[in-house]
């Protein structure tokens, strides 16, 4: 871990304590630290039951929580310099303040599922940059739910803290898989996780990444998932495995099938063709870089993830300009492997590179974006992570 990283890491830790004693004038008695993801390969095939390989990363929202002497609750974003509160009993209404949605909303599933809270005092900060595809709603909502069951003594499974989470952002409009929340959950500091969908089966591959480094590079560009078209996209995969299973009279996921099956098959929807092609050979691409990883093939682990930035570019249609332009230059540049990361139509490019590639690659690729795009693109460091709940009384 360099030491900028383990700064900030520090710093937002400190920066919460402080900020809940500023606001509730006594000191926090939990501390949930809650790490972002960065996903290395295996894009949009959670929902469709493939392997994923995401990891938790040394960014974080880190949640302070201490009891409430009012019956009512409260919770105090320092990100959005903006506080709620949730009255004992009733509703409320959250108005636009999309993050007050997820609070919301999260607390209303616990309480379908039983997990009433008593009442409580939160404040939040981040280092984790909101819509970038790091998934800061992720690591909010799973911190959120942790700290509330630390705090209620409640014996709730990573699992069903994973699937709270799930259907909250699905009552948002985001029908997402588990990935993002499993790899908030159950990233390890030294690993990435190799997450079977079909099953939901995780296995931990240590990593030693010697001298090469991930970065992200932020495109600036932010684009909301709810505007249908991440729906609208696996509707469309899933109609097309609903063509695969009835030729073929077999039953299963996308990894049942290969690349030639789908090419034999009779002509059918172009798009939805496509929306397959990534399914498949995504999959494949994933097992791949897993056995890359394991022998130290970075080289060979970063092809895979510009023919993983292909498929999504192509087939899955999911990039953007700004994310292809970064891609070409960082082929240019010599960088092992570049991809458009996470749901899609902007946020961050995962980058793995030899750490001596990178300044050369900054120092074209920085004037080059902004002339194109009047936007300074920008590189963060990312070094694995891992959830923390900590008992401060
Ligand atoms: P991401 O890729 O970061 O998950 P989303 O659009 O899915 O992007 O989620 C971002 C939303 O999560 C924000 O609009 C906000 O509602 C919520 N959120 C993220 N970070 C914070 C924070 N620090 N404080 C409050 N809400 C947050
Ligand atoms: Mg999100």
């Amino acid at each position: 871990m360099s030491n900028s990283s383990t700064l900030i890491e520090e710093s937002v830790h400190i920066d919460c304590e402080i900020l809940f004693s500023e606001i509730y004038h006594v000191a926090p008695t939990i501390k949930v630290q809650s790490p972002g993801r960065i996903n290395l390969i295996g894009e949009h095939i959670d929902y469709y039951g493939g392997y994923v390989m995401p990891a938790a990363i040394d960014r974080y929202i880190v949640i302070c929580l201490g009891p409430a002497d009012q019956s009512d609750s409260k919770v105090y974003s320092g990100t959005f310099d903006e506080q709620i509160i949730i009255p004992a009993n009733g509703t409320i209404d959250p108005g636009n303040h999309h993050w007050k949605k997820y609070i919301i909303k999260v607390l209303e599933i616990l309480l379908e599922s039983g997990y009433k809270s008593r009442p409580f005092n939160v404040a939040l900060t981040s280092t984790i940059p909101v819509g970038a595809g790091l998934s800061s709603s992720a690591a909010l909502l799973c911190g959120f739910v942790s700290a509330l069951a630390e705090y209620n003594g409640w014996l709730i499974s990573l699992e069903k803290i994973a699937l709270i989470a799930q259907t909250t952002e699905h009552r948002l409009g985001t029908p997402c898989g588990l990935m993002d929340q499993y790899a908030s959950l159950m990233g390890k500091k030294d690993s990435f996780l190799l997450i079977d969908f079909d099953g939901l089966k995780i296995k931990e591959i240590k990593v030693d990444l010697k001298e090469y480094v991930l970065r992200l590079i932020n495109t600036k560009v932010h684009h909301e998932l709810t505007d249908g078209g991440y729906a609208r996209r696996r509707r469309e995969g899933e109609s097309a495995l609903e063509s695969l299973k009835s030729f073929y009279s077999k039953s299963g996921s996308y990894r049942e099938f290969s690349i030639d099956e789908l090419n034999a098959m009779p002509p059918f929807d172009q798009t939805e063709f496509k929306r397959a092609r990534h399914a498949i050979s995504e999959h494949q691409r994933v097992i791949q870089f897993a056995e890359a990883v394991a022998q130290g093939d970075f080289l060979f682990a970063g092809e895979l993830m510009y023919a993983t930035h292909e498929s999504l570019k192509h087939d899955y249609a999911v990039s953007c300009e700004e994310a292809d332009f970064i891609v070409e230059e960082a082929v240019k540049s010599g960088v092992a492997g570049a991809r458009i990361m996470g749901g899609g139509f902007g946020g961050c490019v995962l980058c793995l590179m030899d750490y001596s590639v990178e300044a050369a690659f900054k120092e074209v690729l920085v004037p080059a974006y902004e002339k194109k795009f009047g936007l300074t693109p920008e590189f963060i460091d990312v070094n694995l992570g891992e959830r923390v709940v900590t008992s401060l009384a």
